[in-house]
């Protein structure tokens, strides 16, 4: 895989704040390109096909799988969720950065493949605040609510398989953090 440009992996709970990072960070950053996901969940509210996910069947999603049209891709509480390989791989061998906002069993798949690319891990400041995040997003049932709780405490335990941890208190300061960490490894010699 040819890969000019820089990979940035943004991973980490659910609940951890890493679809508001992206929201707040993207539009300010020109220089990265941003992957839209494929998933086969329905749509929350607002959320729009091709801006925010492409929407798919289970059969669809599995038609993908089977055609190797994804680079990655994990089950999450019961949906399929990946990334199209087409648009990274373009990316990236024309020197366009690009910025991945997956789950830990999706950054371990493109760790192997991509072994240069710069993978954060985006962490509530307690498991406490996380709880609050989840239930205040409106959408959970109770069931969903436990499945997600309960993983997200367990992925803490990932924090090694990263490059850099970020602690997601303010959205503002970690937005900084990631834009920092991203503007040094665009200037790291040992890259370049
Ligand atoms: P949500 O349903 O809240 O949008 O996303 C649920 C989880 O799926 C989040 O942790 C999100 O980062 C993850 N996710 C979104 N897109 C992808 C993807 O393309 N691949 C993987 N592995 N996870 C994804």
């Amino acid at each position: 895989m040819i890969q000019k440009g820089l990979l940035v992996v943004l991973s980490g709970p659910s609940g951890a704040g890493k679809g508001t990072v992206c929201k707040a960070m993207l539009p300010a950053m020109p220089e990265m390109g941003y992957s839209i996901s494929c998933t086969t969940r329905q749509p929350r509210q607002g959320e729009v096909e091709g801006v925010n996910y492409f929407f798919k069947t289970r059969e669809q999603f599995e038609q993908m799988i089977r055609n190797d049209e994804l680079l990655e891709w994990a089950e999450v509480y019961g949906n399929y969720y990946g990334t199209p390989l087409r648009y990274v791989e373009e990316q990236l061998s024309e020197g366009r950065n690009v910025l991945l906002e997956i789950d830990i069993q999706g950054a371990l798949q493109v760790k192997k493949k991509y072994p240069n690319g710069v993978f954060i891990f985006l962490i509530p400041p307690s498991l406490e605040e996380l709880k609050k995040r989840i239930l205040g997003r409106g959408s959970e049932t109770e069931e969903s609510f436990k499945l997600r709780f309960g993983s997200a405490a367990e992925e803490m335990n990932y924090i090694n398989e990263y490059d850099y941890v970020v602690v997601n208190d303010k959205v503002e300061q970690a937005v900084d953090r990631i834009r920092s960490i991203i503007y040094a490894e665009l200037c790291s010699v040992k890259r370049n």
